[in-house]
């Protein structure tokens, strides 16, 4: 085995690095701040067709129950023409993706480390990194000094594990969208079939994603509005919804308790220094419209985890490594960051010619199959389509 890498952060993106490592014989310790028996909160993620593809080989897909597949999406704007729908179909795969609560996914990661006898220390924040050249130290709580030839920092972009040390990175772009996610779990009166629905109004967008028998429902709206719909009974939440969303699928029957989550766009890049990289939320956090930033991150755990496979023992983690990973990762990072801003930033406002420019971007899409295939294909597997 090659001398090991430290991982802070046993997150979904943390946790998919160090099996993928694993796989690749290389040995990973894993640091994560919340204690083992913590659980993880109530959001649910759409994963590509491309992640499921690498959870399967990771061994992780076969654990993970309750799990929905997407085989259509319905996009629309409200109160203007212009809808796409995409189908798998259409792209040649099985599913265009897949929905399953985001603990489901974790539990299933935690037991899949377990598996592979990977170190993972509970309950241990990390508090600082120092590095240089040679080496990278990492500073717990519980006062060790941990080096390693390689830190990978996949602690969701909020720990900002470097930042004790080393002032953390500014991010390269960033957003407040001033938007706020409200989600939960609604009944509607027609089964879904399948089908997810993406829905732009100048509010901000929703999803409806198919999960069990019934709808995650992803809402953003100002925090101003979303605080207000969010602590809404349940009956004036169901008749809100059903005017924001239209009636595709009847009548909105039930609703689940809502929570809220704060939207931001920070692209910080993979490195932060010699001998660390960011992977994931840690390097780049978007808007939850189209269902990106998991997938994105999954796919910079498993391909830095290749690139560490094909390093030599002394190249690993070194300056020429860490910038092949950033060569290597930007176009697929920044094309997910630039089509979420894009999304939000074009599709939530009324202007006018912005909307009818925007019912004919949707018909185009829908009218030129070649084109809506390449979209597909570029949500699903990045920007290597
Ligand atoms: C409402 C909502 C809906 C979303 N929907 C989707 C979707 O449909 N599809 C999709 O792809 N993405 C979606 N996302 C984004 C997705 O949730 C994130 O991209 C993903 O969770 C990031 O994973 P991560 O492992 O990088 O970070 P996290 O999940 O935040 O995990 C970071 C881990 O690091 C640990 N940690 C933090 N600091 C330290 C420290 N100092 N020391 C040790 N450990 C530390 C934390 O305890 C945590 O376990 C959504 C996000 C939101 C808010």
């Amino acid at each position: 085995m090659n001398s090991g890498v430290r991982i802070v952060g046993a997150g979904p993106v943390g946790a998919v690095c160090a099996l993928a490592l694993c796989q690749q014989g290389i040995a990973v310790q894993v640091l994560e701040a919340q204690p083992e028996a913590a659980r993880a909160d109530g959001r649910t993620l759409a994963l590509s067709y491309g992640s499921q593809l690498i959870l399967e080989r990771l061994g992780v897909w076969r654990r993970l129950q309750d799990v929905t597949p997407i085989t259509r999406i319905h996009i629309s704007q409200r109160g203007a023409l212009g809808v796409t729908r995409l189908t798998a179909e259409e792209v040649d795969v099985t599913a265009l993706g897949y929905v399953l609560p985001y603990a489901t996914l974790t539990a299933a990661l935690k037991q899949a480390l377990a598996e592979a006898e990977i170190a993972v220390e509970y309950g241990v924040a990390v508090t600082g990194i120092e590095s240089d050249a040679a080496a990278a130290t990492l500073h717990t709580d519980d006062g060790r000094r941990l080096a390693a030839p390689l830190v990978v920092v996949a602690d969701g972009g909020r720990g900002d594990a470097a930042s004790k040390v080393r002032a953390a990175p500014a991010p390269k772009l960033q957003r407040d969208y001033e938007q706020l996610a409200v989600v939960c779990e609604v009944q509607t009166e027609l089964p879904h079939d399948n089908q997810a629905y993406e829905r732009f109004t100048p509010q901000g967008p929703a999803a409806l994603l198919p999960k069990g028998d019934r709808y995650a429902l992803v809402w953003t709206a100002s925090h101003a509005d979303a605080e207000r719909i969010a602590a809404l009974d349940d009956a004036a939440f169901l008749a809100e919804l059903y005017r924001h969303f239209g009636g595709r699928q009847g009548l909105f029957l039930s609703a689940s308790p809502r929570k809220t989550f704060p939207l931001k766009l920070a692209y910080v890049g993979s490195t932060a220094a010699d001998r660390v990289v960011r992977i994931g939320n840690a390097a780049q956090t978007l808007h939850p419209v189209s269902g990106q930033g998991f997938n994105i991150g999954l796919r910079d755990a498993w391909e830095l985890a290749s690139l560490c496979g094909d390093a030599s023992p002394d190249a690993l983690g070194n300056a020429a490594m860490l910038a092949a990973y950033a060569r290597g990762r930007r176009v697929d990072v920044l094309g997910g960051v630039g089509f979420t801003d894009f999304l939000v930033r074009v599709f939530s406002n009324d202007i006018a010619p912005v909307r009818h420019a925007r019912g004919l971007g949707l018909l185009a899409l829908e009218l030129c199959p070649p084109l809506k295939n390449f979209v597909a294909r570029r949500m699903i597997f990045g920007a290597r389509g």
